[in-house]
């Protein structure tokens, strides 16, 4: 029997989100969320962060009903993170309106026991020495890291980050990131750049299209699927992340975990928030997974590093 787990950590917020057609305020949202709804469909998972006292009873029906354990999510007096952000109207871009960090200043993940051995550990957004802090409580020298980044730790944290990543098995980033943390232009220079930091594999998200993998052995790239109305970006790449571990713990290889990541994360922007990812039926998961099987392309002249 499986016996994998994965522990999250991340950031755990209320948003307040402004599309071209829509906004909404105060939704359940920070990297921890959308990891977690996307990776407990198939595995247990644990969760290690903070919120405060005003987090709202929807938050804590989410956080109940898909985190196995949350023995380390601290809840203390103070205000929730919150986060505003605010789409062009190519739907790409996106600025951000404000960042209040609330509780989240003080923070420091401490992890229990049973979370300090956890197979799978996915560093979600948040500050790389946050996410240090977690890998050095681990007791578990054989658990997978996967890590996720944004361009603000690159921007003003680029030494805690570069420390973290040197730890961390399994970088996920997007094409504008992966250039500016390596300040090289070619996908694939960036890719063996970053591998020389220490990593065994980097995930390139490229949006509406797909992701790249690269690897010591392996290139290999994965389509995206054709949204027909994209309702709200938020979250794509943290449910990406958290679908992605849990495949990896579920024994899945490297190719059908960027698949169904993939999959998860088309399924994301189709609602806002994390609407649509906390109730889509495993149907409509498994008709993505089968198109993007078909757009899988292998690079046989990739020769690492
Ligand atoms: P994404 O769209 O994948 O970049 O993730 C959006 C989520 O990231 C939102 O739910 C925000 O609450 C969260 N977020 C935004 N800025 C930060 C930050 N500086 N640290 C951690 N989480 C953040």
């Amino acid at each position: 029997m499986n016996e994998n787990s994965v522990l999250i950590v991340g950031s755990i917020g209320l948003d307040t989100i402004e599309t071209p057609t829509q906004r909404q305020e105060n939704k359940i949202g920070g990297s921890t969320t959308y990891s977690l709804i996307a990776a407990s469909r198939n595995i247990p998972v644990s969760i290690v962060g903070i919120i405060g006292n005003d987090f709202p009873d929807e938050g804590h029906s989410i956080f109940n009903s898909y985190a196995k354990n949350l023995d380390d999510l601290q809840i203390v007096q103070g205000k929730t993170f919150r986060w505003g952000g605010r789409y062009h109207k190519n739907w790409d871009d996106r600025d951000t309106l404000y960042t209040e960090l609330g509780v989240f200043s003080d923070f420091k993940p401490v992890l229990s026991d049973s979370n300090k051995n956890r197979s799978h550990i996915f560093l979600a957004n948040i500050h790389p020495d946050l996410q240090q802090l977690v890998i050095q409580q681990n007791n578990n020298k054989d658990a997978l890291i996967v890590i996720d980044t944004m361009n603000l730790w690159i921007n003003i944290a680029r030494d805690s980050l570069t420390n973290v990543l040197s730890d961390s098995n399994i970088l996920l980033l997007n094409e504008s990131e992966a250039q500016l943390l390596t300040k090289k232009e070619n996908l694939s220079d960036s890719a063996s750049a970053i591998l020389d930091m220490g990593l065994d594999t980097v995930v390139i998200k490229k949006g509406s299209n797909g992701a790249e993998l690269f690897s010591r052995n392996e290139h290999f790239s994965v389509g995206a699927y054709p949204i027909e109305k994209v309702v709200d970006p938020t979250g794509a790449g943290d449910t990406f992340g958290g679908a992605l571990i849990s495949a990896l713990a579920c024994d899945k290889t490297l190719t059908d975990s960027v698949i169904y990541g993939s999959s998860f994360a088309s399924l994301c922007v189709e609602g806002f928030g994390s609407d649509k990812i906390q109730n889509v039926s495993e149907r409509i998961i498994n008709e993505r997974v089968n198109f993007l099987q078909s757009t899988v392309k292998l690079d046989s002249t990739w020769v690492g590093i």
